[in-house]
């Protein structure tokens, strides 16, 4: 059997020797979740210009410094507007926030330490007091320069970003109303199992609602990816035959459920029979040893990367979460691959059993002493158990060993 690392590395193998996909041009309002392919650089300063960022009056600073108070106002500087005057000595300019700063000016002093309210209209003469130590009152103050974020021609995102929603402000800043990813690929689900229903039935005695359909749609969806239900396959050859004969097509084919070792674990079987070409086949890892991934090369077009995920809930959303994603974002162009984890200490003592390392449901810890970013391992009956993924932020990495893990020992944390 073979390791997780073992594992990644097949799948980087396999995956990283296939052309990258198609890349298309989009709107920027539906790029969350893409991976881009071509570098975005600005076509703008930020900001545009030397501007204020309070409500108050734009001064040389120098004047500040030496004591002086009574200022002539120029003229009133709101966002949308350029200045038209030239600040000197013993001059200022009424100023909003945003709005570009006049020549002459170097600082701001605001509002607040001037002898208007902010809602008065702006006076022929201005009284300003500053109220902190003169010297401090130095160019910049309350004011940025041109370009201080970052400037025209700078790389902002290089090929290979995935954008989040957070990217979305900066790539409207500068200007990347249409940006070049890859095209969504695209993915059959087919869970399979006899004892399965659809979630919107009431089981029966023998019968227990389709999971991992949903999940692995939702999970596919949410990494970018296009995602076509197959509906439930029953365990049969024939039926399992038809269904995954129909995921082929598709550039991914997840199926969950008969994969292991039971009379009923029908998938690798048919699998080899459509021609898919075994890569791995059983994982050392807790929960999700079964796993299978296989190619299906075809005579025109992509091949299909198609994975056999267990059966149990969280061995599913195991293998999806650790090598399913790794895939995904290698065929979409994404620089960083694998699913991202940091180091971290457990808040409480874990028995964990076996030869294998296991993933287990884990938040940040919420006690009150716990040390700083410890993780605290959830009450959790194994790999049919979603109950606890209810409440997990995240799966705990401990290698495999006998003892018991002590509260503050080092271990991996992979939050979702
Ligand atoms: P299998 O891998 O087919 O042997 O299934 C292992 C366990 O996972 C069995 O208890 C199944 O009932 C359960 N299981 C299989 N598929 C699903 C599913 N789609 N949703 C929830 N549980 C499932
Ligand atoms: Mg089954």
């Amino acid at each position: 059997m073979i390791s997780v690392e073992e594992a990644f590395q097949l799948i980087e193998q396999r995956v990283g020797s296939l052309p990258p996909l198609e890349s298309e041009t989009i709107p920027l309002s539906a790029s969350v979740g893409r991976v881009l392919r071509k570098q975005i650089i600005s076509d703008v300063d930020s900001p545009p210009h030397n501007k204020s960022v309070m409500d108050g009056f734009a001064v040389a600073s120098r004047d500040i410094r030496d004591g002086v108070t009574n200022f002539r106002v120029l003229e009133t500087i709101v966002a949308g507007t350029m200045p038209t005057q030239t600040v000197n000595s013993g001059t200022a300019s009424r100023i909003m926030t945003g709005a570009p700063m006049p020549s002459g000016a170097d600082a701001v002093v605001m509002v607040e330490l001037s002898n208007i309210g902010y809602n008065d209209p702006t006076p022929e003469e201005v009284t300003l007091l500053w109220n902190g130590p003169v010297e401090k009152f130095t160019t910049g103050k309350h004011a940025m320069q041109r370009a201080q974020n970052f400037a025209k021609g700078q790389t902002i995102f290089p090929a290979g970003h995935r954008i989040r929603p957070v990217d979305v402000g900066l790539l409207a800043e500068v200007g990347a109303a249409q940006v070049e990813v890859s095209r969504k690929p695209t993915v059959a689900v087919l869970p399979t199992g006899d004892e399965l229903v659809d979630c919107s039935s009431v089981p029966g005695d023998s019968q227990i609602r389709n999971s991992n359909g949903p999940m692995l749609n939702a999970i596919c969806q949410n990494m970018g990816a296009e995602t076509i239900d197959l509906g439930i396959g029953g365990d049969s050859v024939g039926d399992l035959t038809a269904k995954i004969k129909k995921g082929l097509d598709q550039d991914f084919l997840l199926l969950s459920g008969g994969v292991s070792a039971g009379t009923m674990d029908l998938v690798p079987g048919i699998l080899q029979s459509q021609g898919v070409v075994q890569v791995f086949h059983k994982v050392k890892v807790k929960p999700g040893k079964p796993i299978f991934f296989g190619v299906l090369e075809r005579d025109s077009g992509r091949p299909c990367l198609v994975f056999g995920l267990p059966g149990n809930p969280v061995s599913s959303l195991i293998g999806v979460h650790l090598f399913v994603s790794t895939a995904m974002r290698i065929m979409m162009g994404q620089t960083n691959c694998r699913p991202a984890s940091r180091p971290a200490v457990l808040s409480a003592p874990h028995q964990t059993r076996g030869d294998r390392p296991t993933y287990w449901p884990g938040r940040l810890a919420t006690e009150e002493n716990a040390a700083p970013g410890a993780v605290e391992p959830l009450r959790w009956n194994g790999s049919s158990d979603l109950f606890s993924l209810g409440a997990a932020e995240g799966l705990i990495f401990m290698p495999a060993r006998e003892e018991r893990w002590d509260a503050g020992e080092q271990v991996l944390y992979f939050p979702f």
